[in-house]
């Protein structure tokens, strides 16, 4: 959350002041870019808190392309909270600031509740400490979706203290306890609540801190931010951070226009994806406008288990009757050792409750409505189950290798896809 009004944050500082800190109840550390006063009991966790901070924003920096000069009087005053009414009490935290359910940032100030995990209490901090560095860096964050979708993104990390790395996907649950964000969004898959990215840029500003709009908002701008072609339209924008209306938005998608249809496909296949230990780099899919469409002659394609959907690089045009066929040998270097693996998959190893190694394909459909709210589930088959089959509307076929996102690093070999008209 965020609050960019420079009355009040000139109104804090003083109140900040004016509150004598007594060391035996708070700890109270100062950093590079942190001034750290929490009443959470470890003071080794403190000590990481403010070592994570200073070793973030150089981080937050170079990703929004700017020199150091840019942070140079840059510096939070950040207080950690377990006993909010205690730090109310002490006037820690002024009426001015609304009541939150996690964390608040006004100016150079933020307010968190410590979590009941380091990691989440420390992706709070920085989520907040971004907030407040838009507002140094920009003058503000822009609509919601940016807002908060671009403090996720900086605040989501691996590692601590000097070795934390910021805008980094926990590979496991266990990396990030009570986080929670893959939860939430897959809830919302199952219930047939994924917002269009139409319908997150249009995200109208929420206090209630709802994990859903910070999880999609978050996913928008990974997508943005990961794809190179837009990355540098998503950098810009934050110079525009003041603007938190629909010019903001306005500008971005005339920035985009030609590539929205491609975004919005991309983004339904990352929908479907995301969870722990997804890797951008190779999730990257290979689609274009100009992809021709397809005039029934046999197709062949080589499926590499290394990355994410594979396109055979034409639409395929409503009214097609397809048949498919697959061999070959790949080998899924999971641990506790190698296992190799035919189009079928590996039957008695499963991810998603389905076979590792299995072949798969979906259908992607090239229109996308920009009025609608929400985006239909990606229907995922196996190339074994369904051979052959009807296109009922214009869309890219893709093809990848079912296995845990975090591990694809190190799968070898390839599946020859063989593309036919059926009869
Ligand atoms: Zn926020």
């Amino acid at each position: 959350m965020f609050q960019s009004q420079l009355i009040f944050v000139v109104g804090c500082f003083f109140a900040l002041l004016a509150a004598p800190l007594r060391a035996d109840e708070l700890l109270v550390r100062d950093g590079r870019y942190i001034h750290l006063t929490t009443d959470i009991a470890s003071a080794e966790e403190a000590a990481s808190l403010v070592a994570s901070f200073d070793a973030a924003v150089p981080q937050w920096i170079r990703f929004w392309n700017l020199d150091t000069d840019s942070i140079a009087d840059f510096k939070v005053k950040a207080c950690v909270i377990r006993n909010k009414a205690e730090f109310n009490q002490r006037g820690l935290i002024p009426a001015t600031v609304p009541n939150f359910p996690f964390g608040y940032a006004m100016g150079n100030q933020v307010w968190v509740l410590a979590q009941q995990s380091e990691y989440y209490t420390r992706h709070l901090l920085l989520h907040e400490g971004v907030h407040s560095l838009a507002y140094h860096l920009f003058n503000g964050a822009g609509p919601t979706w940016f807002q908060e979708g671009s403090a996720e993104l900086l605040a989501t990390h691996h590692g601590v203290g000097a070795a934390i790395k910021i805008n980094r996907i926990p590979q496991t649950r266990e990396d990030a306890p009570y986080w929670g964000r893959f939860k939430r969004m897959g809830q919302a898959t199952k219930s047939g609540e994924v917002p269009t990215i139409n319908a997150v840029l249009g995200y109208q500003p929420d206090l209630t801190g709802d994990v859903a709009t910070y999880s999609w908002s978050w996913a928008a701008c990974m997508l943005l931010s990961s794809y190179p072609e837009y990355r540098s339209v998503f950098v810009n924008a934050s110079q525009r951070g003041k603007e938190t209306g629909p010019a903001f938005n306005r500008e971005l998608q005339a920035a985009l226009s030609k590539q929205w249809p491609i975004l919005a496909a991309r983004w339904r296949l990352a929908c479907h994806d995301l969870n722990y230990g997804f890797d951008w780099s190779r999730e990257q899919v290979q689609l274009s406008a100009t992809d021709p469409l397809w005039d029934g002659s046999d197709l062949k394609l080589q499926v590499r288990p290394d990355q994410g959907w594979q396109s055979c690089g034409v639409r395929i045009p409503r009214g097609a009757k397809i048949s498919l066929t697959a061999e070959g040998e790949i080998t899924l270097a999971n641990q506790p050792k190698p296992w190799t693996s035919q189009p079928p998959g590996i039957t008695f190893q499963y991810h998603r409750g389905r076979p590792l190694g299995q072949l798969q394909f979906c259908l992607l459909p090239n229109a996308n409505d920009p009025q609608a709210k929400r985006i239909e589930s990606l229907e995922v088959h196996a190339v074994k189950d369904r051979p052959v089959f009807n296109v009922t509307e214009y869309s890219w076929l893709l093809f990848r290798v079912n296995d845990e996102y975090g591990k694809l690093d190190d799968n070898r070999g390839s599946y020859q896809v063989s593309i036919k008209r059926a009869r």
